[in-house]
């Protein structure tokens, strides 16, 4: 069946079995230029068509799901704003570096894996994503998609340090693997007796909702792992009635949705936006857990919120919202046992 779409575009609707290959082709159907994005939104003219970067290292990658929810003509939209490269990018203050946090290489025991806390560990099963977003911290890591085995080696060394009660999937977006390789590894970890938890650090429910299959609601359903999926959304408009039905069914596996947002200049940084975040997030089945300052990553400065603009905003969420609905607001800093929380 075909369905009209914004701005004269159409798209097939399929069964939930013909998307379990198609978003995969939605991947490789992802807009990777600007001046591709700019024509869709009829911006390419616009002041921000001259903005634009298509140089950047750090490529653009936009699903077109993602860009179906942006509003044409808008340059302030925000979703545009957090991943199209812009000359903005070349500008950086001397605090800003391509490493903030010193996560690479010394935390690196073993390849994908990273250990910045007490009974936890980072685990990065894939270097790619189904977005590039300008103000990822990660823009510089010099991943290497780990191959059969270095991830064997990487997994049998989590199953030798007994310290190691959660694991966290990270990356990349754990989720752009497909359902066998993403699921060998979480029966890996549930093997191991004294890996407690799995938690999934992901982007796709609303980036690349298609992701979301019925075979992986079976598989996440029929798990005896203790899974905690950890969204990362930014933005209100991000959500719709196709988030909607994907995070539902996810709650209705059982594992525990959360969500961490990166307060971002001219993106969210305002607060009645995070208060219709959190909001929304709740009426989808998601808590909201933590609000991020963006990490000092180089190629980022023009998206930072200060401190005191964020103790503000935060202020302004406390008032608005139940306790239930106000997430952490925290800072990472290289070195800390933990995140800082910011009050
Ligand atoms: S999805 Fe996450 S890891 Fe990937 S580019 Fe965006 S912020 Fe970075």
């Amino acid at each position: 069946m075909i369905t009209p779409m914004r701005r004269n575009e159409y798209r097939i609707v399929t069964t939930d079995s013909e998307k379990q290959s198609n978003w995969r082709t939605e991947i490789s159907e992802a807009f990777r230029t600007p001046l591709e994005l700019l024509t869709y939104l009829g911006l390419v003219d616009s002041e921000l068509g001259t903005k634009a970067d298509s140089e950047q290292e750090f490529k653009m990658l936009v699903p077109r799901s993602f860009a179906a929810k942006m509003k044409a003509g808008d340059p302030n939209d925000p979703l545009l704003r957090q991943v199209l490269p812009t000359c903005q990018e070349r500008e950086t203050g001397e605090e800003f570096s391509k490493d903030p946090l010193e996560e690479w290489p010394d935390d690196q025991a073993t390849e994908g894996l990273l250990q910045k806390y007490r009974g936890r560990a980072l685990l990065m099963p894939t270097a790619a994503c189904a977005i590039n977003c300008r103000y990822c911290f990660r823009r510089h890591f010099p991943h290497a998609p780990p191959t059969k085995e270095s991830l064997h080696k990487t997994l049998e060394a989590i199953r030798s340090d007994k310290t190691l009660k959660e694991i966290i999937l990270s990356g990349g977006d754990p989720l752009i693997l497909r359902d066998e390789s993403l699921f060998s590894v979480i029966d890996t970890l549930s093997s191991i007796p004294h890996v407690k938890r799995i938690r999934i650090h992901t982007r796709i429910p609303t980036v690349l909702p298609s992701r979301i299959t019925e075979n992986f609601i079976d598989k996440l359903e029929s798990h005896q792992a203790e899974i905690i999926m950890v969204t990362h959304i930014n933005h209100p408009n991000e959500l719709d009635a196709e988030t909607d039905s994907v995070l539902r069914k996810l709650g209705q596996t059982g594992i525990q949705l959360l969500n961490q947002t990166v307060l971002l200049k001219g993106i969210n940084d305002r607060t009645e936006t995070l208060v219709e975040l959190s909001e929304q997030l709740f009426s989808q089945g998601i808590l909201p857990y933590y609000l991020h300052l963006s990490d000092k990553v180089e190629g980022t400065q023009h998206l930072c919120v200060s401190v005191e603009t964020a103790r503000k905003i935060f202020r302004g969420m406390l008032r608005e919202l139940p306790g239930y609905l106000v997430p952490r607001l925290v800072a990472e800093e290289p070195g800390m046992s933990s995140k800082t929380l910011i009050i």
